[in-house]
């Protein structure tokens, strides 16, 4: 069974990822924020969690308002750094834990959280920045992590109090993965901060302090504060030490506080936190974590999970590019080159070339992307309907209350 050992609460200031890229340890102004880095760093080396659990937030790097979510959960097998700007960190892509993110995901939903998931999406200073300091050597990245990313860069945002809860599902979550793991939850953001309007370099060291001891020892009282409370005591974006309670839920009811540092160099306080659970919380029994058991023993069917999309994810994402004229202009002159430069196995080629509507089902394709295949080559959907079952298209037809076919083909030519 996998647990969880323990909690670090860090900021994530890009600050953090601009020193140690120019190694500036022995720079005065610096010295103290790696000397604090340290304390956490033993920590890790001593508890040697097998895999990090970081809650971090995008600073609109890879999640716009276009689309926005609570909490996208990272179902990844590697992330590569963000470009934010001025070109990317000189960092190697890191390894994410994807078959304990997937089951995570499947028994937070199962637990009644809403979640996103993310893949092929660059992590950008929120995560990387402490995680830089904290889990990479000469060698390279130290353990594989399972990012989560919370949306509090446009309000509405989740409440303190649902973040807490999370948490709490989130322990849930772990120890119900079958596997020996030990994982540390990395929760980063803040603390005291205002970097907009006239109230820009607002700062709050008291605050700092009494937060960091509400979460350690009362963070019932932290879970009871509104955001307007969080943008008063810390400045507007301190809002995101929300974060934090999510860590401090998958905790338990009470821990050991092992280190904690503080330095304010500029626009940001630079805290770090460790804690360790000390009694071993009553997992709540009762939830069904596993809403899907028993689906397999049902004939001809295939839930579509995250599993099943991690197993042909390249297949699904090319078939979904359809969408785009271009890519699918492309494909129609010359499917298999243009597969073969998206770099499609030859195995999913035939299967495509065939138009081999049930096999694709087998492999792992969503047929909502095969409808739109149908539609750019012409095929009706009832004729795919027909291919999945092993019948005629006219045999299907013949089962239908109607004599009707369709396509989601729009018409309008692409300009
Ligand atoms: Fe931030």
């Amino acid at each position: 069974m996998a647990r969880i050992i323990g909690g670090i609460g860090v900021s994530h200031t890009p600050t953090i990822g601009y020193a140690f890229d120019r190694a500036l340890q022995d720079d005065p102004a610096w010295t103290p924020m790696f000397d604090n880095f340290k304390g956490v760093q033993d920590w890790l080396d001593t508890a040697a969690p097998d895999v990090l659990f970081t809650i971090y937030n995008d600073h609109v790097s890879s999640f716009f308002f276009d689309h926005y979510s609570a909490f996208a959960l990272g179902v990844d097998e590697r992330y590569s750094p963000a470009d934010e700007g001025g070109g990317e960190r000189d960092l190697p892509p890191i390894t994410g834990h994807a078959a304990l993110a997937r089951h995570i995901g499947s028994s937070l939903m199962a637990d009644e959280f809403d979640m996103a998931f993310f893949r092929d999406r660059p992590l950008d200073h929120g995560c990387l920045s402490p995680l830089s300091m904290l889990n990479l050597d000469s060698g390279g990245w130290k353990k594989p992590i399972i990012p989560l990313q919370v949306g509090v860069l446009q309000f509405p945002i989740p409440t303190a109090r649902r973040c807490f809860r999370l948490g709490q599902a989130l322990r849930r979550a772990v120890e119900s993965f079958p596997e020996d793991l030990k994982v540390a939850v990395v929760a980063t953001g803040g603390l005291s901060h205002q970097v907009h309007g006239e109230r820009a370099g607002f700062n709050a060291p008291e605050w700092d302090q009494e937060f960091l001891n509400l979460l350690v020892a009362d963070p019932d009282t932290l879970t009871r504060l509104t955001h307007a409370d969080y943008v008063r005591l810390g400045g507007a974006e301190s809002v995101e030490v929300i974060m934090w309670l999510i860590m401090r839920g998958a905790m338990g009811g009470t821990v050991r506080e092992l280190q904690r540092s503080y330095y304010l160099p500029s626009m940001t306080a630079i805290a770090t936190l460790v804690l360790e659970p000390k009694a071993r919380p009553e997992t709540a029994a009762g939830a069904q974590l596993d809403q899907l058991a028993g689906a397999e023993r049902l004939e001809g069917t295939y839930p579509f999970t995250l599993e099943t999309l991690a197993g042909a994810y390249e297949l699904n994402a090319y078939l979904h590019r359809l969408v785009q004229p271009a890519h699918r202009m492309a494909f129609l002159a010359d499917p298999a080159a243009a597969m073969t430069a998206s770099g499609l196995t030859p195995a999913d080629q035939t299967l495509v070339l065939d138009r081999d509507w049930q096999r694709m089902i087998h492999r792992g394709v969503t047929f909502f992307v095969l409808e739109k295949l149908g539609a750019v080559l012409g095929i009706p959907n009832l004729a795919i309907y027909a291919g999945m079952k092993g019948i005629t298209l006219e045999e299907m037809i013949a089962t239908r209350n109607t004599e009707i076919t369709y396509t989601v083909a729009g018409g309008r030519k692409p300009v």
